[in-house]
């Protein structure tokens, strides 16, 4: 690591924020509270498995141990863990639709045996089955998994996703739409990616885009959903519908809009994740955080 690098410290005058990234368990699940605290983070967003496979092998006791430790140790809180890409709730076919229900039960699994608060997901593809079609079937896979899990703490936090596709959870109320034709909607939630809703339209630069945006959102779900914000500048322009992650500040959202959510005091006890593009040594993570606190004003 470059000396010349350093977090930047938290204000002291301010209580320390939940902010940090995604983080990599390569080696294990314990691996990842010490990287998180050498980038500064506290919060943080792990995979508790390849998130290209339907399955992984189990967490060991001694693992699951070893990583609240960690964790505790290092000042680290996991705030969420995200299911593996391979998940569709929506989708039409019913094998993959079984594999991802019980894929999704595991995922509810390792997030409970870790003591992880929210399960992060993409609510779904409708494959071309249609939007109501496809969030219907998402209401019900939901119900179908937390039926089977009736005592887990977690909350399921649907993501904000940029539309690609025949993708749903774009527009807040499709998030709504969901959630009340759900029969548990308390064991739900939203978690908000920045690139993602900025990509699918919403507008958060400018201070009256901003304002609206979260009106809306509060009008159709109701801010106090929000469990997480992914926080991603977008590579590409507004209503793209197209994902792509930018370092803070170095996107189409730019400084402003970033300046504007965090200051919103309405999220000062919200954490927030990066997960913008970095190499193995996290130096990247470390500089967008910095760029985040540097906009906070006291
Ligand atoms: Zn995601
Ligand atoms: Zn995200």
């Amino acid at each position: 690591m470059e000396k010349s690098r350093k977090v930047t410290p938290q204000k002291e005058t301010s209580p320390p924020r939940p902010w940090g990234a995604h983080i990599s368990v390569a080696g294990g699940v314990e691996k990842a509270p010490e990287r998180a605290q050498r980038v500064g983070a506290t919060a943080i967003q792990i995979f508790t498995k390849n998130n290209n496979r339907w399955s992984g092998p189990p967490i060991s006791a001694q693992a699951a141990e070893r990583f609240r430790e960690e964790s505790h140790r290092r000042g680290v809180t996991t705030v969420a863990s995200h299911v593996c890409y391979l998940i569709n709730l929506a989708s039409p076919k019913k094998d993959l639709l079984e594999k991802s229900r019980e894929a999704f039960l595991d995922e509810i699994d390792r997030v409970d045996q870790l003591g992880i608060e929210n399960l992060v997901f993409h609510p779904g593809s409708h494959m071309g089955e249609g939007e109501e079609e496809g969030l219907k079937l998402v209401a019900e896979s939901l119900d179908w998994v937390m039926e089977r899990r009736p005592d887990s703490p977690a909350i399921l936090a649907l993501e904000t996703t940029a539309g690609q596709g025949t993708g749903l959870g774009h527009s807040f109320p499709q998030l709504a739409r969901i959630m009340e034709l759900s029969a548990h909607p308390a064991r739900l939630g939203v978690c908000v990616d920045t690139c993602h809703i900025f990509a699918a339209g919403y507008g958060v630069s400018k201070r009256d885009e901003y304002n609206a945006t979260f009106k809306s959102f509060d009008e159709e779900i109701g801010l106090d959903k929000i469990r997480l914000f992914h926080i991603n500048d977008s590579k590409k322009p507004q209503g793209s519908r197209v994902d792509r992650h930018e370092h803070i500040g170095r996107g189409h959202i730019g400084v402003e809009g970033f300046a504007l959510l965090v200051n919103d005091k309405r999220f000062a006890d919200i954490p927030m994740v990066l997960e913008t593009p970095k190499g193995p040594d996290g130096l990247e993570d470390m500089e967008n955080l910095g760029v985040l606190r540097d906009l906070v004003k006291v």
